[in-house]
């Protein structure tokens, strides 16, 4: 599994590794995309690997942690953006067993700021306990998700963005990626992830109505409102939209630094966050363009 860019990370990974100082929780935390999940498998990998130089990429523990088929990882991803406490407690039996053939038992939770309450305190005694020989990885890219026990427990391990270059040849690996046009791959920040999200709808959107809208004198509050109703109806574009929009910000702000245009990219990150604790979008987007309008 060829992993591009954050090699920084990996290194600092394998040293611990290689000092025998790996602790049995990690939390990789960046934005979403990036290749984080890539990251979990490649420290997998390596600890499952029977080459010392590992990982190898070409023996069977390594394909069949890249395929997600050893005994000895559990893969938890969320289901309709929760993880529930009947998955931690099989996670927690399952962990409970020696490991099957290698080292260690490891367990990847993906987007793990997902977990329910209760599956999160049911997680909480697994990580104030953990079996020996156990690894743990969360992945997030909400940490304000957590519980403050959790986050505690849990050694941090940040990701950045990748270049340019890293998002591109990233997404040359990809049947649907190795197609998409220079200017959605600076869109995507180095999020490769984010790339092949971000659709051209609401790119459209946002450059053909929303800005447009804003630009006129006076403001088209009509055609705002009916692109919010419209954004609003179709989930796929709420994220996209924000993240243009704030990307727009970013650039005046670089620009020409004003404090009407800092409200405006406070309001857009207000926007971002309120969707992620699942506010009404209709009215999210609403009142972020009127707020844009002032
Ligand atoms: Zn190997």
């Amino acid at each position: 599994m060829k992993v591009i860019g954050h090699q920084k990370t990996i290194s600092h990974i394998f040293d611990l590794i290689r000092n025998e100082r790996l602790p049995h929780a990690l939390l990789f935390t960046g934005p979403e995309g990036i290749g984080k999940k890539r990251v979990a498998l490649h420290l997998v990998q390596r600890l499952f690997c029977k080459n010392p130089e590992g990982p190898c990429e070409i023996c069977s523990d390594c394909r069949r942690v890249a395929a997600l088929q050893h005994p000895d990882l559990f893969w938890v991803e969320p289901e309709k953006d929760l993880i529930k406490i009947e998955t931690v407690r099989v996670l927690k039996n399952a962990l409970a067993l020696k490991p099957f053939e290698a080292p260690v038992k490891a367990a990847v939770l993906v987007d793990a700021h997902s977990l329910n309450p209760a599956a999160s305190n049911a997680l909480l005694k697994t990580l104030e306990e953990p079996p020996p020989g156990t690894l743990l990885i969360l992945t997030t890219f909400a940490p304000h998700r957590f519980l403050k026990t959790i986050l505690s427990r849990c050694q941090k391990v940040y990701f950045s963005p990748l270049s340019t270059e890293e998002t591109r040849a990233v997404l040359e690996l990809t049947e649907e990626g190795k197609d998409l046009s220079p200017e959605l791959i600076l869109q995507s920040e180095g999020s490769p992830g984010r790339a092949l999200n971000l659709s051209p709808e609401a790119w459209e959107k946002v450059r053909k109505t929303i800005l447009p809208a804003l630009q006129t004198q006076p403001k088209d509050l009509l055609q705002l409102f009916s692109a919010a109703e419209e954004i609003a109806q179709d989930e796929s574009l709420h994220k996209p939209v924000l993240q243009l929009l704030m990307k727009e910000w970013r650039e005046k702000l670089v620009k020409k630094p004003s404090s009407s245009d800092l409200k405006k990219f406070d309001a857009i990150g207000q926007a971002l966050r309120a969707l992620d604790h699942y506010a009404n979008p209709l009215l999210t987007f609403e009142t972020l363009f009127l707020n844009l309008c002032l």
